[in-house]
């Protein structure tokens, strides 16, 4: 829309007339809606297929009562319960309206025009979307076989960067960066950065290699890791994730945070689901075999695929996912087209349960024979 249509794009931040919206996995309802398609699947935004164990369940369930009271502001018994966790101090961490929300609160918090952010080609669209809302200017460095390449983004690095977004694993390649490499790499950022270690798939990643970022917070004290609760631990609708930093960079986060930005169903399920390690465990074991069900199956018609260490793949279909993706939807499997994400030939499809991943390699097979 330009300026003559629009006349409120020019009172805006400065990025935000060149912002285009983060593209959500297409509800089910909506494909139900829009085609008429009964009973579609959907492997389209990384949820767990099993949704929350019956400890959260159940914790949720214990709230309704008390659904006429804001909730708890500070998240003590979260907060709490993840400070055990992670064993750090309760003061270390920032709670998030998923983690998406801490994400953003980064941004704000140390982000705005004339400052740069720095991240990575097939990167998290949050990072470009919570740079360019607050003015500030992207700076991003070509990737290697998907992932990131460090070395071209230590090359974009400068007196203006004030955040480094980087994703371990990322989404949407499913790629990812060993403890070593990504150590030293955030060795030596300038102090006068930080720096975002975004960790919403750690629970699924198995790799002997891959580091847990948490562990490096004291001696980094400008580093920030993310986790979230929409993943493995299946709690995507409920909105819950949090960050972990040094206390100093916490209390600004929690300057600029929403007072009740965490809802109470949320905390209560978050803390029974952190306990919950019987449902983690099989969340992840269905994961593995899931995904090496689809794998199998992309090995079957021909088509390579980025190697994923996360709760979905990436598949190069070899001509444009466009076409294919409306077929697809026809045949009621809602996946990802991730052309915005510079891979325009590729799909991303969450690994689902076992019938669900078999109605979609069957629904691709059929699209790619039409
Ligand atoms: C899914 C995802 C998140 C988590 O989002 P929430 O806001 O916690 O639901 C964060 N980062 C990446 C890379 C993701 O794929």
């Amino acid at each position: 829309m330009s300026r003559a249509e629009n006349p409120f794009l020019a009172l805006t931040a400065p990025g935000l007339p060149g912002l285009s919206p983060y593209v959500p996995g297409k509800p089910i309802s909506e494909l139900e809606r829009e085609l008429g398609i009964r009973d579609p699947i959907k492997l389209a935004s990384n949820e767990n297929p099993l949704g929350p164990g019956s400890r959260a369940r159940e914790a949720v369930a214990a709230t309704i009562a008390d659904l006429g009271r804001y909730p708890d502001g500070g998240g003590f018994e979260l907060r709490r319960a993840l400070a055990d966790h992670h064993q750090v101090d309760p003061a270390a961490i920032t709670l998030g309206n998923g983690s998406n929300d801490v994400l953003d609160l980064v941004a704000r918090t140390f982000l705005q025009p004339g400052v740069e952010a720095v991240f990575s080609e097939h990167a998290f669209a949050v990072y470009p979307i919570s740079t360019q809302a607050v003015g500030a200017t992207a700076r991003i460095a070509p990737a290697t076989d998907y992932g990131h390449d460090l070395d071209a983004m230590a090359a974009l690095i400068n007196e203006q960067t004030r955040v480094v977004w980087i994703a371990n694993p990322n989404n949407p390649t499913g790629t990812w960066l060993p403890g070593k490499q990504l150590c030293a790499f955030l060795t030596n950022l300038p102090k006068t950065c930080v720096v975002v270690v975004d960790e919403a798939y750690f629970e699924y990643v198995r790799e002997p290699d891959y580091p847990d970022a948490t562990t490096w917070i004291g001696e980094l004290p400008n580093l920030i890791v993310t986790r979230t609760f929409s993943k493995v631990h299946g709690l995507a609708a409920l909105r819950v994730g949090y960050g972990i930093s040094d206390p100093r960079i916490a209390d600004l986060l929690n300057r600029v945070r929403q007072p009740f930005n965490v809802n109470a169903p949320a905390q209560a399920a978050a803390v029974a689901a952190l306990g919950d390690i019987g449902h983690m465990e099989k969340s992840i074991a269905l994961n593995d075999a899931g995904r090496a069900q689809l794998t199998a199956g992309f090995d079957r018609l021909g088509l390579s695929y980025i190697p994923s260490v996360c709760n979905f793949v990436t598949v190069d279909l070899g001509r444009p996912a466009e076409p294919l993706d409306q077929a697809l939807l026809s045949a009621g499997c809602i996946t990802r087209p991730v052309a915005n994400y510079g891979l325009p030939n590729h799909l991303r499809v969450s690994v689902g349960l076992e019938e669900e991943n078999a109605r979609f390699l069957a629904a691709l097979g059929h699209a790619f024979r039409r």
